[in-house]
């Protein structure tokens, strides 16, 4: 059973405080311009959309040679190119690491909630039974997510990977094996972390730009590993609990309950029998875009 979260009441108590400070220190998360009721921007060249977060449109970067066939999109890539790793950790650029965080982002900041942004996020897959059921309903409604993918799953189902950058949402990084990462020795960690970044830039020619720790549990080494590896680290606000299959009307009530501006929510399409957590999103997806929400995606800050 894969929980993410052990803590709620204490995640829920901290969690303005800490993304107001983070947000403060560093002018951290924007988010972009689309609009939940917009299109998702599916296919090349669509609305001309920015196709993921960060995207700093001016930079007009040409399509990665390394990356034939892909869907030119508008991020830096060239940046977060994995080098090989070493025994200790992996090797990037220093121009282009972001700072190390001692604490992750939870949420979205004022700016994102004052236009009612919030981020549905899909944690452990991809799972060939239930991630294209989401992917169907997000496309729906045009509305673009963060799917936080496992290595061991991600790199039995590739094509699910690129269907998710093709639909315009965004691949995380979390971990190869969903392990307690405090439990795990640096050299492990750095490979949980790097290996799974690799396997999705093979499928879609580009790393992961955020990661979550598997149960919430993050420490310093696992900051440090992400950073080295280019990826801010993102929590969650609310946390949905579907891993327990409380029922779907369960599920819709807690993210409905829960849903306000700048929110993020954490969802599952993997790690067990997830159709309730399938049929809750065709349920509370519409409704929280009939109540003025708007999806989105969080941006990344400038390095
Ligand atoms: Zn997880």
């Amino acid at each position: 059973m894969k929980n993410d979260e052990p803590t709620v009441g204490r995640r829920t108590v901290l969690r303005t405080a800490v993304f107001l400070g983070v947000a403060a220190a560093s002018g951290l998360l924007t988010v972009s311009g689309e609009s939940g009721s917009g299109t998702p921007g599916p296919g090349p060249g669509g609305s001309g959309a920015p196709a993921g977060p960060g995207a700093p449109p001016a930079a007009g970067a040409p399509p990665a040679a390394g990356a034939p066939g892909l869907r030119a999109r508008a991020l830096p890539e060239k940046a977060y190119r994995l080098q090989p790793m070493t025994a200790d950790a992996p090797v990037r650029a220093a121009a282009v690491k972001p700072a190390v965080r001692t604490r992750p982002i939870l949420e979205l900041p004022a700016e994102a909630a004052a236009s009612r942004g919030m981020v549905l996020t899909f944690d452990d897959g991809p799972d060939p039974r239930y991630t294209p059921a989401i992917l169907d309903t997000l496309a729906r409604y045009g509305v673009r997510a963060m799917f936080f993918v496992c290595g061991e799953m991600a790199t039995e189902n590739r094509n699910l990977l690129r269907r998710m950058v093709d639909e315009g949402h965004v691949i995380g990084n979390h971990t190869w094996t969903h392990p307690l990462i405090p439990q795990l020795s640096r050299p492990a960690l750095a490979s949980e972390i790097g290996r799974t970044s690799e396997v999705v830039q093979q499928a879609v020619g580009e790393a992961p730009l955020w990661f979550r720790a598997p149960y919430g549990a993050w420490n310093r080494a696992a900051f440090e590993i992400g950073a080295e590896l280019g990826m801010e680290p993102l929590a969650w606000t609310v946390d949905s609990l579907d891993w327990t299959e409380p029922g779907t009307p369960t599920i819709i009530s807690r993210i409905l309950d829960g849903a306000a501006p700048g929110v993020v929510v954490l969802s599952h399409d993997a790690g067990g029998n997830r159709s309730q957590s399938v049929q809750a999103l065709s349920s509370y997806l519409p409704q929280l875009l009939a109540r003025g929400y708007r999806m989105t995606l969080p941006v990344l800050p400038p390095r």
